[in-house]
């Protein structure tokens, strides 16, 4: 392996513990204790899971966490109630409402009833517009954190060519717009682009945000490459349940200049950023300066 390996988990630590030492200021000098509510609609498990660690980091930054356990047949106008009182509660500085929500509820509709001041997962369509437009926005959580460890591994990143693999709307689009506001010459690949392999070889910076246990190998990438791999697949290896990103880590890493590693490489990034995200609503919300470095 000649890969150096971008450690999200002891980044995240950092950026964690950059949060706190903010929050331990606001409430300090401005008696300010930034709030965090996520709404979790159903028992789905590995919704639970995120949102009892989510409340977990929150509370151990020294912020408010308020967890909002919704029964899955609730109807989208309760769902929006509960929002609406959110959006009006000044102990609230973010709103999560964790996704998916049950085929019955709108997500688009819930999503853009938040208070895009307190979007902290920055996926209402004002944030969207914000972002895509140069503005000051709420980033999306998961982009944000790649964003934070290639500025963290590279310093500037204008001039280099960016491919992001995947267009959706939660990863691969905000993305691209973040690489672009860095002044990265940006291509978005998908399912339909033609000759991926010499797409993603003309890569300076790859992010893989597919779905695809494995699906990009050392022969793939420019040596010398930047591999953020936003994958998390779960597959079975000798009777064991294995994580798994979606590029095939040791091929790559022989290649690539440095490489994120799953797990341990964006995941920890997406709650951290969170955490920076409802400090940095706090501020706006207030009037008080922004923590530096903890957004786009
Ligand atoms: P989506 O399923 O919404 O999007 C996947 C994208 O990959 C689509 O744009 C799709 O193209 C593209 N794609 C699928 N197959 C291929 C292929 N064979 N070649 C090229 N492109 C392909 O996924 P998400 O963006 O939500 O998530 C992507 C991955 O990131 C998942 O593994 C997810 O678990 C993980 N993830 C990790 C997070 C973290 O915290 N680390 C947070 C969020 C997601 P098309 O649009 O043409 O269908």
């Amino acid at each position: 392996m000649s890969a150096a390996v971008i450690d999200g988990k002891e980044f995240a630590a950092r950026v964690r513990a950059r949060v706190a030492a903010h929050v331990a200021r606001l409430k300090a000098d401005h008696d300010l204790t930034p709030g965090l509510a996520v709404v979790l609609v159903g028992e789905d498990p590995a919704s639970q899971v995120y949102v009892r660690s989510k409340g977990k980091q929150t509370v151990e930054v020294g912020m408010n966490s308020y967890e909002h356990k919704l029964a899955d047949d609730i109807s989208e106008a309760e769902l929006l109630g509960v929002i609406d009182r959110l959006n009006h509660d000044p102990q609230v500085h973010g709103i999560l409402v964790q996704l998916p929500l049950p085929a019955h509820l709108d997500s688009d509709l819930v999503i853009n009833a938040i208070d895009p001041a307190k979007d902290v997962d920055g996926f209402h369509i004002s944030n969207v517009g914000l972002l895509g437009t140069g503005q000051k926005s709420m980033v999306p959580c998961t982009p944000l954190g790649c964003l934070m460890m290639l500025r963290e591994h590279h310093g500037d990143l204008s001039g280099m060519h960016a491919v992001v693999v995947g267009r959706s709307n939660i990863v691969g689009k905000p993305m691209a717009q973040l690489l672009l506001g860095d002044s990265c010459t940006v291509t978005i690949a998908h399912s339909r682009t033609k000759d991926l392999p010499a797409m993603c070889r003309s890569a300076d910076i790859l992010v893989a945000a597919v779905g695809r246990a494995e699906m990009i190998p050392g022969d793939w990438i420019k040596p010398g490459a930047t591999v953020i791999d936003v994958g998390i697949n779960r597959v079975e290896r000798e009777g064991r349940t294995k994580l798994v990103g979606d590029v095939h880590f040791d091929s790559a890493a022989a290649v690539a200049g440095a490489i994120t590693p799953v797990p341990g490489g964006v995941g920890p990034m997406t709650i951290a950023c969170l955490l920076a995200n409802t400090v940095t609503a706090a501020c706006r919300a207030t009037g008080l300066a922004e923590p530096e470095g903890l957004t786009a």
